[in-house]
């Protein structure tokens, strides 16, 4: 029941002449995929067409590089897009074929994929510290809107990295850091292990040769006796797997020679210390059938401890899932056996590019396969701690929140999607950013809102003449970190400024809203208000307001909670002192006629309707004929313009002691005003407040958008009238307030 080796790897690494379209096209033919030969085959024949008059670094035809590249896409079961797209990466980028021709020819799909790897390609690396790298592939996901785009990428890297002897020395050091910083950790991620070792292993032969020739031939001095244990020990296994009676593969395996450099480096230990220097693989249908096998493993051989660990239960991030154990064999010595699903061993192998594998007929969905991939992840997330860091990673591509850029010197710089060179210049420096008067984007001038996109070359241009951040930099800043310096800035250097700018802002949003300046910005009610907001006075308020650090509407809301609050006071003493009055009103003398006619007592008097002067106005009589004396105001129209002769029948009067008197007296206020909704409201609102009575209203609309209304009221001295008076001005819209009917309607 045990077979020997991974046939399906067997199958797919048949060797052709990639110079032979033929020859790649019945290799596809062999896989037996539903492929889209005659798409590929036009895709074939463009790429041949395309680099015809170029060779690659060996000498040979360039066209080697593409198709095996396609073949590398083909070995690890992606789609015929990605296909199409790993014989097309090259074109746009070194020959005169356009993005324009590739989507005539070949769709809008295959562009996409091509523009994508040809973005990558021109990202130039300088990759001094960890930190960077992993802004550089971070960016690399960001960049690769379709992983697809991303696996051709590796691929491609994979084929240069096969065939790189033939690069000049520095390049290849160069290439090999890069592969190891860069390309190898993303397929680590991807989850593509065959991937990540091959492109370790040999950059490693490259960067460290003498300790790669060494291991080799260490590896290789005692590779029968080795070989030799392991055949022993996969016999021993085998007949007590038979038992089970279950379909399984059992080999052994090598462990590639990048992780045994890294133990070496990392553990300090020596090459006879690496217990899985050659491991054992078993292979088996059901995640049942691996437990079994694992008991039976730890029944045949003592396990070192803590030296098991259970994928299968608690994945890696990466979805890797395995059974791991170490055992002391035979002779004492410690070996390690993996056991996994065949499915997990896909996923293994050839991670996230496993989903593209082809189900009889059916083409995957590259965005269902990324959604199936993130659920995964999701799924395990609940579990595994370390799936985190890989989420937030998957998510830079899934949601593009960040962008990353370049500095001139190759400095990659992160910030949120939608940054503009503000945010690039403040990320760089404070300085830089306060001192920015422009941009250039890949070496051509842009405007400072201008969007930056991935892979951007970013330069900021400065003067120390520059006025320094404005305003409106606020607005085109996305990050925090921007905002924050600008308004720093504004509040340190531009004070007086923003004190005009934060008063005018401020007297501007009042009237906005309709309140009335006049009252709501009275000095004592922003003195308060600015207190409340921790200002060290009024001054700094309106600095904070003018550079945009305090929401004017945070203020208002403040200023009108002062008011209110003051209206309720008033009120409330105002309740007071009537009820005081009230208890005390009976004690005095009854209130007899309201006024005196001087040396004269109890004359007629009563109060004319004309001008309906109330107590405290300045007062004049007026001997009628048989009625006893009128009481007009002292400016009444209607005695002013009395002629002279009529003018002996003036009598002196005045007002008599009407303290605490209940009497009221009734006259009219006009009042000319913008013809607003709610102006009646806000009118009658304020003599509730003062709690003056209306018993009469005349009001009308005119043509030029006023109204004249005319309120007839009872009060009871004149104060009382002036107070209510200038109230009424104060109010938004109001014109004009008049004693009397002043005809407005
Ligand atoms: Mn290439």
């Amino acid at each position: 029941m045990a077979s020997e080796a991974n046939n399906e790897r067997a199958a797919t690494t048949r060797q052709f002449d990639p110079r032979s379209k033929k020859e790649f096209l019945d290799y596809l033919r062999s896989l037996e995929r539903n492929y889209d030969l005659d798409a590929i085959g036009r895709a074939y024949d463009t790429a041949a067409e395309m680099h015809k008059d170029q060779k690659r670094k060996s000498g040979e035809p360039y066209i080697i590089h593409p198709v095996e590249t396609a073949k590398i896409l083909a070995e690890l079961g992606m789609d015929d897009k990605t296909i199409i797209a790993g014989l097309l990466h090259d074109v746009v980028e070194d020959t005169s074929y356009t993005e324009k021709d590739l989507k005539e020819n070949f769709g809008d799909e295959i562009a996409l994929l091509v523009d994508g790897v040809t973005k990558l390609g021109s990202l130039v690396f300088e990759t001094k510290e960890e930190a960077q790298a992993e802004n550089m592939r971070k960016m690399f996901l960001a960049m690769s809107k379709d992983i697809r785009v991303l696996i051709i990428k590796l691929a491609d890297r994979l084929h240069n990295m096969r065939t790189i002897d033939y690069m000049p020395p520095e390049k290849i050091k160069e290439k090999s850091t890069e592969t190891l910083d860069i390309y190898a950790p993303l397929a680590d991620r991807l989850g593509m292990f065959q991937m990540k070792f091959e492109l370790e292993d040999i950059a490693l032969k490259h960067l460290k040769p003498e300790f790669y020739a060494n291991l080799a031939k260490q590896i290789n001095e005692r590779k029968e006796q080795r070989e030799e244990n392991i055949r022993q020990i996969i016999e021993q296994l085998k007949v007590q797997l038979d038992t089970l009676g279950i379909h399984y593969e059992v080999y052994g395996r090598s462990k590639h020679f990048y992780s045994i450099y890294r133990k070496m480096r990392d553990k300090h230990k020596q090459l006879d210390e690496i217990f899985d220097l050659l491991a054992i693989r078993v292979l088996v249908d059901t995640v049942k059938d691996c437990y079994a096998v694992l008991g039976i493993v730890h029944t045949m051989w003592k396990p070192v401890p803590g030296r098991f660990k259970d994928y299968i239960a608690m994945p890696k991030s990466n979805m890797y899932q395995s059974l791991h154990t170490t055992v002391f064999g035979n002779n004492g010595q410690p070996f390690e056996i993996q056991i996994r699903t065949y499915e997990m061993h896909k996923i293994a192998e050839y991670g996230i590019a496993a989903h593209w594998k082809y189900k009889e007929g059916i083409k995957s969905d590259p965005e269902e396969v990324k959604m199936a991939w993130l659920r995964q992840t999701l799924e395990w997330n609940k579990e595994v701690g370390d799936s985190k860091e890989f989420m937030e990673t998957l998510k830079v591509d899934l949601f593009s929140n960040q962008v990353f850029v370049f500095t001139p010197a190759g400095k990659v710089i992160e910030l949120p999607a939608g940054s503009t060179p503000i945010d690039f210049a403040y990320k760089i420096h404070s300085n830089v950013g306060n001192q920015c008067i422009g941009a250039k984007v890949n070496g051509k001038m842009v405007t400072l809102d201008h969007m930056l996109e991935n892979g951007n070359i970013v330069e900021i241009i400065t003067s120390p003449n520059s006025k320094g951040p404005n305003v409106d930099w606020l607005k085109i800043a996305k990050s925090r970190n921007a905002r924050n310096k600008i308004r720093q800035w504004l509040k340190k250097e531009n004070k007086n400024e923003n004190v005009e700018k934060g008063k005018s802002a401020l007297d501007k949003y009042v009237r906005r809203k309709r309140y009335d300046p006049a009252q709501m910005l009275r000095p004592q009610r922003l003195n308060k208000v600015s207190k409340e907001l921790k200002f060290q006075s009024v001054d700094d308020m309106y600095s904070s307001i003018g550079y945009g650090g305090t929401m004017l509407s945070r203020v208002l809301d403040l200023l009108l909670k002062s008011y209110e609050d003051e209206k309720e006071a008033e009120s409330k003493s105002r309740k007071e002192i009537k009820n005081f009055e009230s208890k005390t009103a009976a004690k005095k003398v009854q209130y007899s006629g309201g006024v005196k006619v001087k040396g004269m007592e109890n004359l007629l008097t009563r109060l004319a309707k004309c001008c309906n002067p109330v107590p405290g106005d300045d007062i004049i009589g007026f001997v009628t004929k048989g009625r006893g004396v009128t009481v007009h105001r002292a400016d009444c129209p209607n005695m002013t313009s009395l002629p002279e002769e009529e003018k002996d029948r003036f009598i002196e009067v005045e007002w008599g002691d009407i303290e605490g008197s209940p009497h009221t007296f009734e006259t009219d206020i006009s009042v000319l005003a913008e013809d607003r909704k709610g102006m009646f409201a806000d009118l009658s609102k304020i003599c509730e407040d003062m709690d003056v009575h209306i018993t009469g209203v005349n009001g009308r609309s005119n043509n030029d958008n006023t109204a004249g209304i005319t309120l007839t009221i009872q009060i009871t001295n004149v104060n009382q009238i002036k107070r209510l008076m200038s109230r009424f001005r104060a109010l938004r819209g109001v014109i004009e307030v008049k004693r009397g009917n002043a005809n407005y309607n």
